[in-house]
């Protein structure tokens, strides 16, 4: 028993704020503590390949790919683990209502639980599991990047190409981090500049 245990902490903010980093050094303070640590990801991160998780500034860690949080469950109920670290929350398939449940049962046996995630999606939506596990958690942490545009904490992961999806894995690139008020000046100037090329097609059409 240590004073972390049946806790959940989590690590949140847009990308580039160093949420995994910030992961990866909970879980090795874990570690070097001597508790019995396992890391997950969700199968539909593949950028660097299922079985580990690399942060911006290259640490590396194994982990366990994962499609469901029964996985998880299933493994803290047969391996010795006191430390479930699981990276991109977000990226889980369930039903946020199905893992929040699970991570409940996960702190109800006592494991320390420690989560990465995106707060918000390139339009500034919020993940929906993410904000149900920010009240319920017991340590959060909201992590910043730098604006891309003017310097300051950065708010929002800004998609710079025109991809709608709400996941496109694998395009780091093409985003940047980016403030309230340079993401309102950028979709502003998108919105300008789609207004004007629907203007113009329909004019060629006419
Ligand atoms: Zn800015």
């Amino acid at each position: 028993m240590h004073q972390y245990s049946g806790k959940l902490i989590l690590h949140t903010g847009s990308m580039f704020s160093g949420k995994t980093s910030s992961l990866w050094k909970d879980l090795n303070r874990f570690r070097i503590a001597k508790y019995n640590v396992a890391a997950f990801k969700p199968t539909t991160d593949t950028r660097d390949g299922l079985h580990r998780i690399r942060t911006h500034d290259r640490t590396e860690m194994q982990c366990t790919p994962i499609s469901s949080m029964e996985e998880v469950l299933e493994a803290a109920r047969t391996e010795p683990m006191e430390v479930i670290g699981i990276d991109e929350v977000q990226f889980l398939q369930d039903h946020p209502t199905e893992i929040v449940k699970a991570i409940q049962e996960l702190l109800d046996m006592d494991k320390t639980v420690v989560l990465a995630g995106l707060d918000m999606d390139f339009t500034g939506t919020p993940f929906e599991v993410v904000k149900e596990l920010m009240p319920i958690c017991d340590y959060l942490t909201k992590h910043h990047a730098v604006c891309a545009n003017c310097g300051v904490d950065a708010w929002v992961s800004y998609r710079k190409s025109k991809e709608r999806d709400r996941v496109v894995i694998g395009a780091q690139q093409e985003y940047e981090p980016l403030c309230r008020k340079c993401f309102k000046m950028k979709e502003e100037e998108r919105l300008a500049r789609e207004n004007q090329m629907e203007f113009l097609s329909e004019t060629q059409k006419a």
